[in-house]
């Protein structure tokens, strides 16, 4: 099967690009602004050399997309603006990334009758309807469990623009489902919870921006490579269930392989036995940093700080999000294996070995 992946380049492109030239005889045609993170792959020494290939291309403004799309058996969209820092300082951007760039897309797919898998998120849920409710009625599952099929997508007002990016893509789902009821296409929707693990993001100052505001892994990791406190915005209360993206592509592999079984899904992707508060898991990354870069825990700490002076003005936050797990269950037979603390030291050990050396030449230079 050729796969054209759109924004293959990025965090979770590159885990699936090793996937599928690892353990499959697809081949990738992978579309990105940047190869940085698959550029391993690529050149002519791998075995896999002539399955796949990289076109540098903003599909924002490019006509060979149409053209990829049409050669090509199934489409992933990953393309997106994705880093909540961005959605209420760059809201239009954050727009026009995750919905108008969507559209073309959608339509050469349904043009061509070609399948499309598009990588919504669980955000376009919202706040659950537990963080509503008194606190003796949160208990109850069916007030914060996210179901595909069943649950509102509770959003806050307008000008509280942290919204824009699950709004945006709320509606390129719906645009999806449309072009489904109307017209044919062959879609499945993939809603990831929190997938981490190596090569998520970036490092401010490193390989990305020293003003930078990457999500929570990287933030995490690049306080702990620098030996400052962990900055828990509001108090780190917020809670997630984070999946490691080794799992999480077992989960897309299967979708890509059964597509009798994936067409026409939106599926939930977590581990909800993976939940903790921000706090906790700055509490336990500190741990396992510890033990990776045998420093002292004692020497590691956490800071409290509030969100406006984190993000800015328009930040807001997603309560929980739990993964209800039947439709995947069901479909695909797919259920994550990794433990946190697993999924955490495997991470840490990477971020460790690749970043620690240039963190501490950025230490060691003289500050102006
Ligand atoms: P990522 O930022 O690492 O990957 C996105 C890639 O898209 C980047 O490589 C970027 O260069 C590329 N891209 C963006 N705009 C482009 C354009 N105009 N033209 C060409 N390439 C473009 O993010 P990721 O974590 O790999 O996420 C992939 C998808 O999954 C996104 O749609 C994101 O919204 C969704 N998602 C991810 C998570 C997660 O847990 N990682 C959670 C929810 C949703
Ligand atoms: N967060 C934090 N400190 C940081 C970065 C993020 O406390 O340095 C919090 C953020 O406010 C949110 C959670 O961690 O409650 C997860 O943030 P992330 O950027 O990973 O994305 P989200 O899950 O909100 O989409």
């Amino acid at each position: 099967m050729s796969i054209c992946m759109i924004g293959g380049g990025g965090f979770i492109g590159s885990h699936l690009c090793e996937k599928l030239m690892a353990e499959t005889s697809h081949k990738a045609v992978v579309v990105d602004v940047s190869s940085e993170k698959i550029n391993h792959l690529l050149g002519e020494s791998h075995p896999w050399s002539s399955r796949i290939e990289f076109h540098h291309m903003n599909i924002k403004n490019d006509s060979r997309l149409e053209t990829l799309i049409k050669a090509s058996d199934l489409t992933i969209n990953l393309a997106a603006i994705c880093t909540p820092a961005d959605y209420n300082t760059r809201p239009l951007d954050t727009i026009f990334s995750n919905f108008i760039d969507a559209i073309p897309v959608i339509k050469y797919c349904t043009d061509n009758n070609k399948r499309l898998i598009h990588f919504s998120t669980c955000e376009v849920y919202g706040k659950t309807i537990g963080s509503f409710l008194p606190h003796e009625f949160r208990k109850d599952p069916k007030y914060y469990m996210l179901k595909e099929d069943v649950s509102p997508c509770i959003f806050g007002p307008v000008e509280k623009q942290r919204w824009s990016y699950a709004c945006a893509k709320q509606m390129t789902d719906r645009l999806i489902y449309a072009e489904h009821a109307e017209n044919g296409l062959k879609f499945t929707i993939v809603r990831p919870y929190n997938w981490i693990g190596p090569r998520m993001d970036f490092i401010p100052g490193v390989d990305g921006p020293c003003d930078g505001v990457p999500r929570v892994l990287a933030c995490f990791s690049n306080n702990l490579l620098r030996g400052e406190p962990l900055k828990l915005v509001d108090g780190g209360r917020s809670q997630r269930t984070f999946l490691y993206v080794k799992d999480a592509i077992e989960a897309v592999l299967l979708m890509i392989d059964n597509p009798e079984r994936a067409n026409g899904q939106i599926f939930n992707v977590g581990n909800p036995d993976n939940e903790v508060s921000v706090k906790e898991l700055a509490e336990l990354m500190i741990q396992v940093y510890a033990k990776v870069a045998s420093v002292p825990a004692s020497s590691l700490s956490t800071l409290d700080v509030s969100s406006e002076e984190f993000y800015g003005k328009g930040y807001d936050d997603s309560d929980r999000r739990i993964p209800d797990m039947t439709i995947i269950t069901r479909q695909l037979g797919w259920k994550p294996k990794t433990p946190l603390n697993k999924l955490l030291d495997d991470t840490l050990q990477y971020q460790h070995q690749t970043y620690s050396n240039a963190i501490k030449k950025v230490l060691s230079k003289p500050s102006n």
